[in-house]
């Protein structure tokens, strides 16, 4: 043996020489899936200053570093932490501060809870609440006003539709914000009735009342971000693709990241505005270490269940109502266009197959053909056959959240009709357009839970195991691919792939300690639990 190979084999002798390396924590005795290209299983990996440093066989990672902390996983699986693709983060914690209107079954149940709250928060405020949804109740007929004016004739009331596309706001509430029934609003709807407003109003006409959110004060919105952070902690959940946020939520995030309150990494769309688009104009993008913004939301059409989803043809349940475009092509356009020179993806809200046309055919115009830009259709709900290649052609990646699948499965036929529906939460014919997904909930729309999006994804079920064989099962996910969807593709759809979605030696150590593996759970009945949740090597819950 010569010389250099004699001192390299010393080397590599001392290299792994017994605890010769320091770590901050060493995880063992785990099932680690790594989510890497390969698929590696791991037992062990070590962690120091937050990222990962080293992963391999128990032994190997036991003996060669001395740890701070050392976690026993007594077998149990690792993941790489996960990432909602597509949520409303500030939203949902906002949320909280609402009346909760989620399980209702008849109007008249959500008058009384409004009731009930308004009584435990006394006062000549606004009265905000969120979350009925007429499917659910034996009419299925949308609100009026009516009862409304009744019981809250001072005080204003507005309460949305779950979706939020639609909302019932009360005559107080209307003289507040000065509403004119004879203004027409573009990309909105207030429904009438005799010549009078009934209270009903449409997305636009939603969006009005936005400045009643936006007047929320910094208190309150502080509260709301570490609530949600509390929550999504407790389900996995170590980054969330917050779709629309405004410039001031955006830099309330960052202050609060800095001072190390808000611990959540966040990938920020920023809302499709002027005073937005002008203010990222001038400083660009932000690739903070727990905070990406380069991507604006917009929104090309409204969702399927409030019949605002824009369709080639009629609604099969409304035979003279094709939907609502919310802006026109030219906006569209020059968003596109503003996005390719800023450097920012064009994230957009297409639900009905003609808002995907529309939306696919406006990319293409601008990106010309195959790019690394990842610009992105959020929920790509209804998409045309025809139209499908496009994803492939331009590079774009569907952004889709398979609880809508089954949320929506039992009324989604009958908005559709049976062709249409079978072109509707086509995730696995999406997924083979691109080779990826980013997996999301929309989550106030559904709920947090990443595993609830695995079950759907996998199994086409909701939460009670319904339907049993599956709701248009052909499009179900591989568990593989679901639980990529739920975490390295998501990083990719989000330009974090260097450092996220994946346990690899260099990454940040954002993992989830679950008591069975996703892919063994059972069809139906058995629930995996995250046991706990680290971001960047600190345990958060
Ligand atoms: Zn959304």
């Amino acid at each position: 043996m010569n010389r250099t190979a004699t001192a390299a084999l010393l080397s590599l002798l001392l290299a792994s020489c017994y605890h010769s390396q320091e770590a901050d924590l060493v995880v063992h005795n785990a099932r680690i899936r790594s989510m890497d290209e390969a698929g590696t299983v791991y037992q062990a990996m070590a962690i120091r200053d937050g990222r990962i440093v080293e992963l391999g066989p128990e032994r190997q990672i036991l003996n060669r570093y001395a740890a701070k902390e050392t976690v026993d996983a007594a077998g149990q699986v690792v993941l790489p932490g996960f990432i909602d693709g597509h949520c409303h983060f500030f939203g949902y914690g906002l949320n909280k501060q609402k009346v909760d209107l989620t399980g209702t079954t008849r109007w008249n149940e959500v008058v009384d809870r409004t009731a009930a709250f308004a009584e435990a928060h006394p006062g000549n405020g606004w009265i905000i609440g969120r979350g009925w949804d007429q499917n659910d109740w034996p009419m299925q007929v949308l609100p009026d006003n009516a009862l409304l004016n009744i019981r809250f004739p001072d005080r204003p009331v507005l309460l949305q539709r779950i979706d939020g596309h639609a909302a019932v706001v009360n005559q107080a509430a209307m003289d507040r914000v000065g509403l004119d029934p004879k203004k027409t609003i573009e990309g909105g709807l207030m429904m009438m009735k005799d010549g009078k407003p009934t209270g009903l109003l449409m997305d636009n006409a939603v969006a009005v009342f936005q400045t009643i959110f936006d007047e929320a004060d910094e208190a309150t919105k502080r509260k709301a971000l570490l609530d949600a952070q509390a929550d999504c902690f407790a389900v996995g959940l170590t980054m969330v693709c917050d779709a629309g946020l405004d410039v001031g939520t955006i830099e309330l995030i960052r202050t609060m990241q800095r001072e190390g309150s808000l611990k959540m990494r966040v990938y920020a769309m920023v809302a499709d505005a002027p005073e937005n688009l002008s203010h990222f104009e001038k400083s660009g993008p932000i690739n903070d270490e727990r905070l990406t913004v380069r991507s604006v939301k917009v929104y090309a059409d409204g969702a399927l269940g409030s019949r605002g989803a824009l369709l080639k043809q009629p609604y099969s349940d409304q035979p003279d109502h094709h939907g609502l475009q919310l802006a026109s092509r030219d906006h569209f356009l020059e968003v596109a266009r503003w996005c390719k020179a800023n450097g920012f993806q064009m994230n957009t809200h297409c639900i009905g197959d003609s808002a995907n046309s529309l939306l696919l055919g406006v990319y293409g115009e601008v990106l010309g053909g195959t790019n690394d830009l990842r610009w992105r259709i959020e929920h790509a709900q209804v998409v045309s056959p025809g139209d499908r290649n496009a994803f492939a052609t331009y590079s774009i990646i569907p952004s889709v959240q398979p609880t809508h699948a089954t949320s929506d499965g039992p009324w989604a036929g009958k908005r559709l009709g049976p062709e249409r529906e079978t072109h509707a939460y086509a995730y696995d014919d999406l997924r083979k357009t691109m080779g990826l997904l980013a997996l999301g909930t929309d989550f106030p729309v559904e709920g947090i839970d990443p595993l609830a999006t695995f079950r759907a994804a996998v199994y086409r079920q909701d939460a009670d195991g319904q339907p049993k064989d599956g709701y248009q099962p052909a499009n179900a996910l591989t568990a593989e691919n679901a639980l990529r969807g739920m975490t390295i593709w998501n990083a990719i759809s989000t330009f974090t792939e260097k450092d996220l979605g994946s346990l690899e030696p260099g990454k940040h150590a954002d993992f989830v300690l679950l008591n069975a593996d996703p892919e063994a759970m059972e069809r139906s009945g058995s629930r995996v639990r995250v046991m706990a949740t680290y971001l960047g090597g600190e345990r958060v819950y």
